[in-house]
């Protein structure tokens, strides 16, 4: 194993030389970018991010700006990103770095790994990217190619994979190279050893060395193991409307969507009748009530299923905040339902 991945540096980086994407995070090495970047590349594809970094960084230019930035300007700038603790734990982050390392970005692995949100893996990228630490960053990108490298069917999601491969990693990171390698690798990944689909082994500069692909079983692997299926919701989401305003309400300061807006809901599917006597129950006097399509919204760990009212309404009720969507920050989950 150790001999298959020392042939790593010397084979990836004339590849990502010649092979690497131009992306807008690629141009320059400053820690806050490369931080910001791959905050927003978790869970996101590299094309919705690069609207969302341009404007994050227009806003806030700086470590300083992020750190002062008001609650409601992060959440706009993140608004339809998801996973809205990112963006908390970046703020957090850069008040720690304004407190604790003047304003500087810290430039040692432990320092950095004890930043707000920061992980084994962002704190790996930035180290290697932004200081030419050997810290390699695992990803699934990285725990896919190296897995089908290797034949190895270790399940990719439990933690002492993940443990083992950085460690077989850190010993063939090439010095003065570091951050090039790490984004090689992911490269890789990203690019010719895909999660969907085949694998391009025709064009991947492993293909004489790797394993799966000497064997015919690049598409077996990575293994996984058994995941617990997603806790279901069921819902009734309300879109009260008079002219442009909207009934919205602001959810609890912790939790899912935390600090984020929502349109009123219950649990349930309700039927017309209940519907109406919702609406009884919270004062609203509806003109017209008309049903969506059925919407659906997947969380890490629970999947809501709602059906949507559209309710135009001579009176809003009184107990919500009246207002247009554009001005608020309101999730996917249910910003859909204003969608064509
Ligand atoms: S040869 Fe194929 S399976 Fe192996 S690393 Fe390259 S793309 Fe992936």
């Amino acid at each position: 194993m150790d001999s298959l991945f020392s042939s790593l540096p010397g084979l990836l980086l004339p590849w990502y030389e010649r092979n690497k994407r131009d992306l807008p995070w690629r141009r320059d090495r400053e820690p806050y970018h490369v931080w910001l970047s791959e905050i927003m590349l978790q869970q996101t594809r590299v094309e919705a991010v690069k609207g969302y970094y341009a404007r994050f960084l227009d806003a806030l230019p700086t470590i300083e700006a992020l750190a002062e930035a008001p609650q409601e300007q992060l959440n706009k700038l993140w608004e339809g990103l998801g996973y809205y603790s990112r963006v908390r734990n970046l703020q957090k982050a850069a008040r720690q770095i304004m407190e604790l390392h003047g304003g500087i970005f810290p430039a040692a692995y432990a320092e950095i790994r004890a930043l707000a949100g920061i992980g084994d893996y962002t704190a790996g990228a930035v180290g290697s990217i932004c200081f030419e630490l050997p810290t390699p960053a695992v990803d699934g990108n990285v725990l896919r190619v190296c897995s089908r490298l290797a034949a190895d069917a270790s399940p990719i999601d439990r933690p002492q994979t993940k443990k083992a491969l950085t460690a077989s990693l850190e010993q063939v990171y090439p010095a003065g190279r570091c951050g090039d390698f790490t984004q090689a690798l992911m490269e890789l990944g990203a690019t010719v050893c895909g999660p969907n689909g085949t694998p391009q082994c025709e064009r991947c500069p492993l293909s004489r060395i790797c394993l799966a692909h000497r064997d015919g079983i690049e598409t077996e692997l990575p293994v996984k193991s058994a995941k617990k299926p997603r806790r279901m919701e069921e819902m009734t989401v309300f879109l009260l409307h008079q002219d442009h305003a909207y009934a919205l309400d602001k959810r609890p300061e912790s939790g899912l969507l935390a600090g984020l807006w929502e349109f009123p809901h219950v649990p349930g599917k309700l039927e017309l009748s209940q519907v109406l006597a919702q609406l009884d129950a919270w004062g609203a006097i509806p003109e017209e009530v008309e049903r969506s399509s059925e919407k659906t919204h997947i969380f890490t760990h629970v999947q809501w299923e709602m059906r949507g009212w559209y309710i135009r309404c001579r009176t809003l009720p009184e107990g919500f905040v009246h207002g247009r969507p554009a001005e608020y920050a309101l999730p996917t989950a249910f910003r859909q339902f204003l969608e064509p």
